[in-house]
């Protein structure tokens, strides 16, 4: 979703879609999404999935042993 890179102008644009967290498909604020997007614009995670992923993330290379 490239809609960071869209939403340069000025006001609100309704037009977009909402950005959605990747990894659920919640809905996430226009804020949070230009916080956390990547470089493509696309958002690995929510504020709720953030805190999974995080854990799981970490719970998986310990377990690699990483
Ligand atoms: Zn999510």
């Amino acid at each position: 979703m490239h809609w960071v890179a869209l939403h340069t102008g000025s006001g609100r644009c309704d037009q977009y879609p909402m950005p959605t967290c990747d990894h659920c498909g919640a809905h996430v604020s226009e804020r949070f999404a230009r916080v956390f997007a990547d470089e493509n614009g696309e958002i690995r995670a929510c504020v709720s999935c953030s805190a999974n992923a995080g854990i799981e993330q970490a719970a998986r290379e310990r377990a690699r042993g990483a």
